[in-house]
Order: structure tokens, then sequence, then C-alpha cells
């Protein structure tokens, strides 16, 4: 009896013990946290993003945010046409980074994708062989690398834009928020916001009307947490900064082998190849010419002509009488609600101490006073940096963008935020792609689970 006694003391000491082990697993272990990763692979340069979140909470918005951003050395994949090994192994420092962020038993779930954009469109467009290709080896290369990828592709016009949109409402908590009283709620003074996205060869425009949409071209639908939202967005090719700068150079071309450029400054020369300049679908190269012929572009400071040169980039008057446009003919209904303008748009705008919600009368009078220096007087000491000469012709750019091309009014200006982040993170297509692709933004409200820590 005292054996048998002994043996279920044991016993129950074992359960017990079992149960406390698991119970205080299941109360007092962290949830973990998870990772995903996006290579944002624009036409200007690549960057790596790496998303975190906490493992248990995957259904809320502003839950995930950014672990670390990295920028890919040399230019964007669609520049190694001719030498594709190279765009692959352009990957590797960001990928060695992130593998020294991501915990080694973390990668083999982390979801990872490559997006293309604008500068593949193009590519893809003069030969899709050499497109194909350089998917070919950046795929090679991410493969070789002990995460979940999950492909490598051209997004579209349309996605880039709305996945913009999604990031910038994600980001703010303007579809769905955990309130401190523990519910979901949809919040009500919090309008959606806009996008405005500019890179370097495309630029997107995406916001929900007010009215109805009449081009289905450019509307797109969401389910999200239980709302309806029916979004306008169009993607123009060929008119992000560097192929519009490059369409603005073709424009300014008259005969001669000089170009007197009214958008840099005076005294300000560099010196170009007509290869270099009609390397791309959006300035399609005059019958004959001579590739190798060198060009000499001279800086004149004129902002009047600078701003008149940038105009004739659009047509204004290609739409119908009696539908709301864009430009070039593209439909656009009238813009509505609050908009962040980010990539592009800051990085010039914040140059010129712009992205303080300045009115659209002072952000003329800084353009026009920028544009009116010389070289020796544009050149800060601490800003040698390669992009000096073109802020001029950039900011007439966005500024005829916005307000031509766009239509934002005096009025509609101060709607248009000039930023970069928001919550800690990039604000981009990236971070809307994963989440989509991943399905961690339901089409139904969350449920409220009871016990559930938040
Ligand atoms: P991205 O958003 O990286 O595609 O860049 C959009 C455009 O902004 C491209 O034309 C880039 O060359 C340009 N850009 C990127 N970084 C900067 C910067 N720091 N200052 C000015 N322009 C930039």
């Amino acid at each position: 009896a005292v054996g048998c006694l002994l043996a279920v003391i044991v016993v129950s000491g074992i359960i017990a013990l079992i149960l406390a082990v698991v119970g205080v697993k299941d109360v007092y272990l962290p949830p973990g946290t998870k990772y995903g990763m996006v290579f944002d692979a624009g036409s200007s340069h690549t960057a790596l993003y790496i998303y975190q979140w906490p493992a248990n909470k995957e259904n809320g918005t502003g839950i995930v945010s950014q672990a670390e951003a990295c920028t890919v050395p040399g230019p964007g994949i669609s520049s190694y046409a001719e030498n594709p090994a190279n765009a692959g192994a352009s990957l590797r420092a960001c990928l060695d980074k992130a593998m020294t962020i991501i915990p080694a038993e973390q990668q083999r779930e982390t979801p990872t994708y490559l997006g293309a954009t604008a500068g593949m469109r193009l590519l893809r467009e003069q030969n899709s062989t050499k497109a194909d290709l350089v998917f070919a080896e950046v795929s090679k290369t991410i493969q070789q690398y002990p995460v979940d990828f999950r492909g490598a592709r051209i997004l579209t016009g349309n996605e880039e834009g709305s996945f913009g949109w999604i990031t910038i409402n994600y980001l703010l908590e303007t579809l769905v928020k955990f309130s401190f009283a523990g519910k979901w709620i949809r919040p009500q003074a919090a309008e959606v916001l806009g996008a405005l996205d500019l890179g370097g060869a495309s630029t997107q425009i995406t916001f929900q009307p007010s009215g109805t949409i009449e081009d289905n071209s450019t509307e797109v639908f969401f389910r999200l947490y239980g709302t309806n939202y029916s979004i306008y967005t169009h993607s123009y090719l060929c008119y992000g900064r560097d192929q519009a700068l490059k369409m603005l150079l073709v424009a300014l071309r008259k005969r001669t082998p000089a170009i007197s450029h009214p958008c840099y400054p005076r005294g300000y020369e560099e010196n170009v190849t007509a290869a270099a300049l009609y390397d791309s679908p959006c300035v399609p190269a005059p019958a004959a010419h001579d590739p190798s012929q060198i060009l000499t572009v001279r800086g004149t400071g004129a902002p009047a002509e600078c701003r008149n040169a940038v105009q004739k980039l659009f047509n204004f008057t290609a739409c119908g009488a009696n539908r709301t446009c864009g430009f070039n003919g593209v439909y656009q209904p009238p813009e509505h609600g609050q908009f962040f303008a980010f990539s592009g748009f800051y990085y010039t705008f914040y140059f010129l101490n712009l992205t303080n919600g300045q009115p659209l009368s002072a952000v003329n009078a800084t353009i026009w006073g920028f544009c009116t220096k010389g070289w020796k007087e544009a050149s800060f000491p601490q800003e040698s940096h390669r992009r000096l000469h073109n802020y001029c012709p950039s900011a007439f750019y966005i500024l005829t963008l916005l307000h031509e091309g766009y239509k934002f009014d005096e009025q509609m200006w101060s709607n248009i935020h000039f930023r970069q982040k928001a919550a800690n993170t990039d604000i981009g297509w990236t971070l809307g792609y994963m989440l989509n692709l991943t399905n961690m933004m339901p089409a139904e409200a969350p449920e409220q689970v009871k016990g559930q820590q938040h």
C-alpha cells in the first residue's frame, strides 16, 4: 500500500510539474517576432526593407514596423541588362546584412519578395529577354539564402499606386484601430489618405474620390476590415523624376552639339553622349543619329524659360470637354482629402526646405529664387553632391506636375503633406505589397478573442 501511495505521489508530481511547465510557457514566454522582406527594385536603385511584427498580433493595423532599410550599392537592376549576373551579385551585401538581423531560427520562415517597378517596365518594353535574364539572376541570388523566397516580378502601375496607398493608411491606422477600450473600431474622424509617389521612371497618384470613378482602368477595389474601398489610381510611365528630366533635356536640344539648359545654374557644364541620352523608350532617338556624339550641356539659370520648357512635357488639353482629367488625356476624378507626397517629392522639397506646409505662393517663390542662383552660389559647402544641378529642374517639374498636372489648386495644396516616413517606417509600396501577399490585412474586421493579450 505504501508503494502504491508513493507511486501515486510521484506520478501526480510529474503531472503537476508538466502542467506547471506548460502553464509557465503559455503565460510567460514572449510571443516572438516574425519577419518579412521586400526588395524595392526601382529604376535608380534597389532597397531591401526588413519588416517585423509580434507573432500573435497579425490582424491589426500599425503593427508591422520596419526593422531595417538597406540600400543596395550601385544602380537599379534594369541597368544590368548587359550584365545580368552583376544584378544578382549587387543584392548580396543587403542579404548578408539581413541574415545578421533576422535570428537564424526565423530565417527559413521569412517571406521574401522582390518587386520591380518602372525601370524594369521600360526594359521589358525595350527587350523582354533581357528583362527575364535580370529576373533569373536576382532570383538565383536570393535563392542562395535560407529564406522563404516567394518570387521576383514587375508590379503593374496600378499595384504600385495601390500598395503605396495601403502602406500609408495602414501606418496611420485610418482603416481600423484597436481602441483603448479593447475593441476594433473604424476611426470615424480619420478619412483615408491619398498617396503621391514620384519614382525615377514613373509617378503614381492614388486616392479615394468622393464621387464615382468613370474610367474603370483607373479603379481598384479593396475590402479591408469589413469596409469596401473604391480607389482611383494611375501611374504615368516616363513621368518619374529621372525620365522626366531626360525628356526635358531632349526637348531642349536644338541641332547644335551644345544644349542651353535654362534650369541648370549659370556656370554649370556637363557632357553627355547621345547614346546615354537616348537610352530609354521615353525619349525616342532621332532617325539619323550618331550615338557616340558628345553633347555639351550649359546652364543658363533662367527660371521663366525653365518653367515653360517643363510645362511643355505635359499635354494639358488632351482630355474631352466633359471629363475631369490629369494630363495626357488620362481620366482623374476631382481630388479629395489629405495626401501624403513621398519618395522623389519629398527628397527635392526637403532639400529646398519646403516640407513644412508652406502655401503654394511661398513654394513658387522659393523655387524661382533657387533657380536664379549661379552654380557657385548654389554650391553649398556640404552639398557638393551629384544631384545639386538637378534640384531646380526637379522642383519646377514637381510644381508643374502637382499644380497643373494633378490640378492641386492653392487651397488643395495645403492638403499635401510631404513625408518620407510614418511610424518610423519608410513610405512606399513595399509594406502594402507584403501585407497583401502574406494575407495580413483581412477583409473582415478582426474578431474579439477573449483573454487575448494586446
Ligand atoms: P526612389 O524613390 O528611390 O525611386 O527615387 C525617386 C527619385 O528621387 C529618383 O529620381 C532618385 O534619383 C531621386 N532621389 C533619390 N534620393 C534622392 C535624394 N537624396 N535627393 C534627391 N533626389 C533623390
